[in-house]
């Protein structure tokens, strides 16, 4: 029996894709073989691998002047990947809005001259901190649009004048409409709202891509020379691609981007209107900037939050364990996650509050 998995990622995926994968699992189209013991140059898996780029520049909107990479090594390699790739005066800027960004920052700051803009540490991330100002001849500002442990977004993106903008979009990705324009290069680990884990997406606009610096890289570390092969330099996770594909299309199917993003809303809704009625939860986030994807709270009380945890996933809600950083509690309700989720994670809460 499947239950309402609430992790943070690897996450919940669609149940359709899952279904279309069992299915084609030993056999693909008319292949006669799995996806995954597929040549990666043969046509099946070359279109396979095209449509899911496809997809992504469809539902994004990317415009024709940016690349979209499949890379290797999660997000995290792009902690790295990036200011070896973007540097050229060697100065580089981070708004610091919880562990992921700051993990960003401290990576960046072995390779060129990091400074924080802006840093949320002293209001423990509650909320989206005010940039006062950035280098104007940085190469470029970096920021985490959804920060997934603290359970905030950025409600509107920065205006950085002609510095371009590099996001981390990992956990926030897919939820709801970004202008692709606004920003120099916007990357995602896929376990969170693409698919399973084993691609990072890198979106670069193309100019971005000229850089003698980064012509000195070896050469796998150089993006060039995966936008060049269409991101099949070497092997690429291909079975990983294919569920990838499948996940967009589902997501297609709810609407696109624009139509994921009001059940989006409406499902978030559900669960904050209930934690902001509460006498026993509390969200932990400031409103104005609260997360749709990954919701964080709290009954205050670390041994209540630990028998929640356990409770809850005895009545089939797993993973409501908040990051071994920060503890509490928190709930993601991504893209995969039905409404129908919440709605009885929602009840569970009551009847749990009704108990105490
Ligand atoms: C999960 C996450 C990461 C790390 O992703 P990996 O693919 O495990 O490296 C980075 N940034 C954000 C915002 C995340 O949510």
């Amino acid at each position: 029996m499947r239950i309402f998995n609430f992790s943070a990622g690897p996450a919940v995926l669609p149940l359709p894709v899952l279904e279309k994968a069992s299915k084609e699992l030993v056999e693909y189209g008319g292949a006669g073989m799995s996806v995954m013991e597929m040549s990666h140059r043969s046509k099946s898996y070359e279109e396979i691998h095209s449509a899911a780029i496809e997809l992504l520049r469809e539902l994004m909107g990317v415009p024709s002047n940016y690349k979209i990479m499949l890379l290797q090594g999660g997000a995290s390699m792009q902690f790295a990947q990036i200011p070896m790739n973007l540097k050229k005066s060697g100065k580089a800027d981070f708004v610091i809005t919880g562990e992921w960004s700051n993990r960003a920052y401290k990576e960046a700051s072995g390779i060129l001259d990091a400074k924080i803009a802006a840093s949320g540490e002293d209001i423990k991330f509650a909320r989206i901190p005010e940039i006062k100002g950035v280098r104007p001849d940085a190469d470029y500002l970096h920021i985490c649009t959804n920060n997934t442990i603290t359970g905030t977004r950025f409600t509107t993106i920065p205006d950085a004048g002609k510095v371009p903008i590099v996001a981390d979009m990992s956990s926030g990705i897919l939820s709801e409409v970004f202008d692709v324009s606004k920003f120099g290069l916007i990357y995602a680990g896929a376990q969170k709202n693409i698919g399973p884990a084993g691609v990072a997406v890198v979106i670069i606009r193309e100019d971005l891509l000229e850089n003698e610096n980064a012509a000195k890289l070896t050469v796998f570390l150089q993006y060039k020379s995966h936008v060049a092969a269409n991101s099949m330099y070497n092997t690429p996770p291909t079975y990983t691609i294919y569920l990838i594909k499948l996940c967009l299309e589902w997501l297609k199917s709810q609407g696109g981007v624009s139509g994921i993003q009001k059940i989006n809303e409406a499902k978030a809704k559900i669960l904050y209107d209930y934690l902001d009625a509460s006498p026993l939860f509390k969200g932990i986030a400031d409103k104005p900037h609260r997360s749709l994807m990954n919701v964080p709270f709290t009954t205050g009380d670390d041994d209540r939050d630990k028998q929640f945890v356990k409770e809850a996933a005895t009545a089939g809600f797993a993973n409501l364990g908040g990051h071994r950083l920060v503890g509490g509690l928190r709930a993601s309700i991504y893209n995969a996650m039905p409404t129908e989720g919440v709605v009885a994670l929602v009840e569970f809460m009551k009847k749990f509050e009704g108990g105490q």
